[in-house]
């Protein structure tokens, strides 16, 4: 069983994966938590170079293939193996968010994107992408907080209005596949987003 966590900055998704974790290890379950850009050691060598900024200069349609590649290490290295020894991979962002922060407001085609999310999944959808729904203004203020903790990055210094399109672009992935999506209110508290997220994989699993 594959399962993403996607949604925009500060939205909970870490935390959620973490105690989803936590929840499906206590009844006995196999389970591996990862996250993007990242992952497996090729593309933790990858993420440096995206969250550095160095990729910045070389451009978006740059960025976007970088990110691939990194998916595609991710993907062969880490998951797939994962998911045939029958493990329960838990996925903080995959390809929903490159089709958002690369696609919608990268604005590269959605030809060109299509054809790098093809390569780098390489058959490996996830049977399931949680999506967490927040008021940019919110998960913004809440990553800001974060990010006086932590070193910045680069990626959470934009503006307001674009995470507002993010946040419509996941929405829409959402309805235009609702087989796999399910949208989770993020406002919520901690506890009951974390019983929603856990009924709605415990759901999938064989009884
Ligand atoms: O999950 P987290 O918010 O820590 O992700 C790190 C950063 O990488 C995010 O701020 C996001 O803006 C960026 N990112 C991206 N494109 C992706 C995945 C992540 O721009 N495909």
């Amino acid at each position: 069983l594959f399962v993403t966590f996607e949604g925009g900055e500060g939205a909970g998704k870490s935390t959620q994966m973490r105690l989803l974790a936590d929840s499906l290890r206590a009844r006995g379950h196999d389970v591996l938590t990862t996250r993007e850009p990242g992952g497996s050691t090729g593309a933790e060598a990858v993420r440096h170079v995206l969250l550095s900024g160095a990729a910045e200069a070389y451009g978006v349609r740059m960025e976007a293939i970088l990110f691939a590649a990194a998916r595609s290490d991710h993907v062969e290295q880490v998951i797939r193996p994962a998911l045939e020894r029958g493990t329960i991979v838990l996925c903080d962002r995959f390809m929903d968010s490159s089709r958002v922060y690369q696609g919608i407001t990268g604005n590269l085609e959605q030809g060109f994107m299509e054809t790098l999310e093809r390569v780098a999944v390489n058959g490996v959808i996830p049977d399931r992408t949680i999506i967490f729904d927040l008021p940019a203004v919110i998960g913004l203020e809440r990553a800001r907080r974060r990010a006086a903790d932590e070193r910045p990055d680069r990626f959470e210094k934009e503006q307001l209005e674009t995470h507002e399109k993010r946040r419509e672009a996941f929405l829409d992935i959402a309805e235009a596949d609702p087989e796999r999506c399910s949208v989770v209110d993020a406002t919520r508290p901690v506890d009951e987003i974390a019983a929603e997220v856990l009924s709605l994989v415990e759901a999938l699993l064989p009884r």
